[in-house]
């Protein structure tokens, strides 16, 4: 009896099937390299981050670059002089600041930075292009204004002797930070807002109370409003015991655990250099330096 040469359908069908089980037992494992791939880049741009802060600060007499004016001059869009108007008709528009291609950076840390490649993080620009509150139709997206992240990082607002609110509780000087270990200089915000009957678990006993753009990404990490900073950390001696409802907070993008992206979190440079994994909830914890 002669055999025909070639598989049968049976055979085939076994044969799709066994590479089908295998591809669904390999992408899980392929989706957590491809994001801890990501997490290494974004680690090594806020390495430069700090690096850039630590150069800024020896050349300037041991004084921080603003907080609002370290990416771009005039960020702060309450200021008369700001550029950056909320207009959905503007090409500079304040909501879509960070993914305006025709922004060019002429802040104070620009000259430290190494290449204009570290200014955003690949995972936020994953993330972005699906559910950037720009992405799901904000008011005021211009949609003549592609959504390709720009800028991702914002600088610790405690830190910088200027500011537009030019509040004297800031610290000015490097030398003025308590433990340089335990307060950040840059970190990340989400490329979308937090709702405020958020899912993210107690820490230190209560969830992120919000206000209405935490902690949407805007290149300026104001977490709560700075004349309510130091009495709400007075109150509380360094740990608050009363949660503070923040105007921004670390993002939760990082490894979300959820389909929505409120589970994860951001990464952080602290003005030691070290690098941290921060929560939204340890945002104030980590930016008041005194
Ligand atoms: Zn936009
Ligand atoms: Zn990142």
């Amino acid at each position: 009896m002669s055999r025909k040469n070639g598989f049968t359908l049976i055979e085939l069908l076994v044969v799709i099937a066994i590479i089908a089980l295998l591809l669904t037992i390999v992408m899980p494992s392929l989706k957590i390299a491809k994001e801890r791939a990501q997490e290494v880049l974004c680690e090594n741009n806020l390495r430069q981050f700090g690096i850039g802060m630590t150069a800024y600060c020896n050349d300037n007499n041991g004084t921080f670059p603003d907080a609002e004016d370290w990416l771009l001059m005039n960020l702060v869009r309450n200021d008369p002089a700001s550029p950056f108007p909320v207009s959905s008709s503007s090409l500079m528009n304040f909501d879509c600041v960070w993914h305006n291609a025709a922004i060019i950076p002429d802040g104070l840390i620009i000259r430290y930075l190494t290449d204009d490649r570290v200014r955003a993080c690949p995972a936020f620009k994953r993330i972005a292009l699906q559910k950037s509150n720009c992405a799901r139709g904000l008011g005021t997206h211009n949609p003549a204004i592609p959504i390709v992240p720009q800028f991702t990082y914002s600088q610790n607002p405690f830190l910088g002797p200027l500011g537009y609110l030019r509040a004297s509780v800031f610290a000015r000087r490097i030398t003025q930070v308590k433990s340089p270990s335990q307060v950040f200089a840059y970190g990340e915000e989400n490329p979308y807002t937090l709702p405020s009957s958020n899912p993210r678990p107690l820490y230190t006993g209560f969830t992120v109370r919000v206000s209405s753009q935490t902690p949407l990404n805007d290149c300026l990490l104001y977490s709560i409003n700075p004349a309510a900073a130091k009495a709400t950390i007075d109150n509380a001696g360094g740990k608050y015991k009363v949660p503070p409802t923040f105007v921004d907070c670390m993002g939760s993008f990082h490894r979300a655990k959820d389909a929505d992206g409120y589970l994860g979190y951001s990464k952080a440079v602290f003005v030691d250099g070290h690098l941290q994994n921060v929560l939204p909830e340890e945002t104030l914890i980590y930016s008041w330096p005194f």
